[in-house]
């Protein structure tokens, strides 16, 4: 009889945790059956003997779950104020006999600078054009992103991985540069070699959704 109540109460408790109606009607066949150890599922068991384990493993799902939705959440690069420059800083705008392939956010040096998506860090380095640059591959949206002219050597280095909003350097103007600034290009796949689009409305739409108003007054960078 001990045992039954115990079996009772285990089914009971395993049937509320799974969410299923109480058996009310239990014949002594059926009993029988529970009373031995294979007659509820281990998983069953484990969720109705530790209602607190479930809620905790409920809570570390729910905060993987946001941290998966924040990683996919785009971030626009700059964190601080801007402004959007003059047509030359446009994609598209004059650069000595050829286009423009990004767009400039001009911005004080020394203000963060966060990857816009979670990728993989494919090149740092710095020359006399780029200044300090970095690419960044995002295998989900199969493009790659490229910051030049960074204040110094990125944070982060080639085969890193970064999640959207982690901070890879700081704005500047080294390279080819005339006034603080950072300029960003959207690529095609894998690497620089595929074509630059204009990365101005993703940009905006961004900085929106990341609160950063294009206020910096300008020629103030
Ligand atoms: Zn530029």
């Amino acid at each position: 009889m001990k045992t039954s109540n115990r079996a009772s109460a285990l089914v009971l408790a395993a049937s509320a945790a799974l969410g299923l109606a109480a058996p009310t009607a239990l014949g002594q066949s059926q009993f029988q059956r529970l009373e031995s150890p294979t007659s509820v599922s281990s998983r069953a068991v484990e969720l109705a003997r530790d209602d607190n384990r479930g809620g905790t493993a409920r809570t570390v799902a729910t905060i993987a779950a946001a941290n998966r939705r924040e990683a996919a959440r785009p971030s626009f690069p700059v964190r601080g104020a801007f402004n959007w420059g003059q047509a030359a800083a446009a994609f598209g705008g004059p650069r000595g006999g050829r286009a423009h392939e990004g767009q400039d956010v001009m911005s004080r040096t020394g203000t963060p600078v966060v990857a816009v998506r979670s990728g993989e860090v494919l090149e740092t380095g710095n020359d006399g054009g780029r200044g300090n640059y970095l690419n960044l591959y995002d295998p989900r949206m199969k493009a790659t992103y490229v910051y030049m002219h960074m204040n110094r050597p990125p944070i982060v280095g080639a085969g890193d991985r970064v999640r959207s909003g982690q901070r890879i350097g700081e704005v500047g103007c080294t390279g080819s540069c005339f006034g603080d600034h950072l300029h960003f290009e959207i690529r095609a796949g894998r690497g620089i070699a595929g074509a630059a689009r204009d990365p101005r409305p993703l940009l905006e739409r961004w900085a929106v959704a990341d609160h950063i108003p294009a206020t910096l007054a300008a020629g103030a960078s």
